[in-house]
């Protein structure tokens, strides 16, 4: 596991308030970013930011009103009440910042790294009473899950959902499951092949509820890192697979793996039989379900062949969650970590053109000056759903926490703490443990995906 050192040169934040105030080119696809959170919390969607356009579910957490004295406070004043907090809880505090998170949280972070690589960190620390969680709510989720059940992980702002993971919902894929049972009869049952008719994996970025439905039907979990390792599991017991939530994910590396494009039809939940036919089903060896990251999703062809022209040598890295045609022009693709690896390897004086979030590709263009490093999109656009974690929500909860001054999460004010429902616990981390213990299928085998 890589966790990053913090750093704290790089800010998204400030390029975007130096643009809307015209003190500085480029453009920024939405000027609402150079407001604060809170100022849209009461609103309905994600906010500002690449995922406005999905559509938030109804039952999604809300955050309520943030006190005046968070919003009100200056910068200074908040890095002031949360570095007092850090020092007097000491080992009983740890605080996560997701890669994509703002620089002016990340700060704060003991660890930094994505999701799987923050929930292990959390696991790691057990004598820390309170896990201060700076990403969106399936990672706090995944965090509750890995950590003890004394140790409370609170999550700053309830608004920091993940538009991806919001595109799949339990009732969704359990419908779903009955009409793919109804297709190839009854799903836990072997066939001939000793394997049975369908293996549900779901992508980290997933609700807990998605991977508890991963755990209770013979399924597993997987990151960026490990897909191919996960879909070669699930194809040694299962004739085809249902990948939920991002199809682009799953296209990739199934493509990747030698699956035709033909056998990896397209779950449109709105639709009956997910929009396919009984043929295109029996013919089907990963049934990809219509989730995408918004933020992913920006990237294109026309900006990698745009950064080859001006930037001879370039090396263009991409996340997996690009849409094909993205990953299929770039030289390499793979996970945060992997991109982090990747440049901190590189000789000195190496030109990146990366395709993923801002806030990592700007800290990465920091924290490496010997490089040359760039986003390939060129309109300042962050994840809306991170952007929601801000230093107030952060010295909230933080203050909360201290208000008491014995130890334990029952005897501090714990605010927004994220626990997933007993029922669900198990299930779920069945189907992680399940991602932990499968191996890659060739021993040393190689391709561009990290792992
Ligand atoms: S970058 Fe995409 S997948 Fe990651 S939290 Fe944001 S919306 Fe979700």
């Amino acid at each position: 596991m890589t966790l990053l050192e913090p750093t704290t040169t790089a800010s998204v934040d400030r390029t975007i308030k130096l643009i809307t105030t015209g003190k500085s080119g480029g453009s920024t696809c939405n000027t609402d970013l150079a407001a604060e959170p809170w100022d849209f919390d009461s609103r309905p969607g994600y906010g500002p930011g690449a995922s406005m356009g999905d559509v938030i579910p109804t039952n999604a957490p809300r955050q309520g009103s943030l006190p005046a004295e968070y919003r009100d406070a200056s910068p200074e004043e908040l890095d002031r009440r949360i570095r007092a907090v850090k020092e007097t809880m000491g080992e009983r505090l740890v605080i996560l910042g997701h890669f994509y998170q703002r620089s002016e949280v990340v700060q704060y972070a003991d660890y930094v790294g994505d999701s799987f690589q923050l929930a292990n960190a959390a696991k790691a620390n057990p004598k820390a009473d309170a896990i201060v969680f700076c990403g969106v709510h399936f990672m706090a989720e995944t965090a509750d899950l890995l950590s003890g059940p004394d140790q409370a992980v609170i999550l700053p702002n309830l608004a920091a959902g993940c538009s991806m993971a919001d595109m799949a919902n339990i009732d969704q894929v359990e419908e779903c499951w009955e009409e793919l049972e109804a297709q190839f009869g009854p799903l836990d049952q072997p066939g001939s092949d000793g394997r049975v008719p369908v293996i549900p994996v779901t992508y980290m970025n997933s609700s807990a509820a998605l991977k508890a439905f991963c755990g209770r039907n013979g399924g597993i979990v997987c990151t960026s890192s490990n897909a191919e390792t996960v879909l070669a599991w699930a194809f040694e017991r299962g004739q085809r697979v249902l990948f939920f939530p991002d199809q682009h994910l799953g296209r990739n590396t199934a493509k990747a793996m030698g699956v035709p494009l033909e056998q990896m039809p397209m779950w449109n939940p709105n639709r009956p039989m997910g929009g396919n036919d009984a043929e295109t089903l029996d013919d089907s060896q990963v049934i990809l379900w219509h989730g995408f990251c918004s933020v992913h999703k920006r990237f294109t062809v026309e900006q990698i062949e745009r950064a080859r022209v001006e930037y001879p040598g370039v090396r263009v890295i991409v996340h997996p969650e690009c849409p094909m045609p993205v990953v299929d022009a770039a030289d390499e693709y793979g996970s945060t970590d992997y991109i982090s690896k990747a440049i901190a390897a590189a000789p000195a004086g190496s030109t990146f053109a990366i395709g993923t979030e801002i806030n990592l590709v700007q800290r990465l263009a920091a924290q490496y000056p010997e490089h040359t490093i760039f986003c390939l999109d060129d309109v300042v656009c962050p994840c809306s759903t991170m952007y929601r974690i801000h230093p107030g929500y952060l010295a909230w909860v933080l203050e909360s926490l201290a208000d008491s001054d014995s130890t334990g999460p029952e005897a501090a004010r714990v605010v927004n703490r994220i626990t997933v429902p007993a029922a669900d616990a198990a299930p779920a981390r069945l189907a992680l443990e399940r991602m932990l213990a499968a191996r890659p299928p060739v021993a040393g085998g190689g391709g561009i995906v990290a792992s």
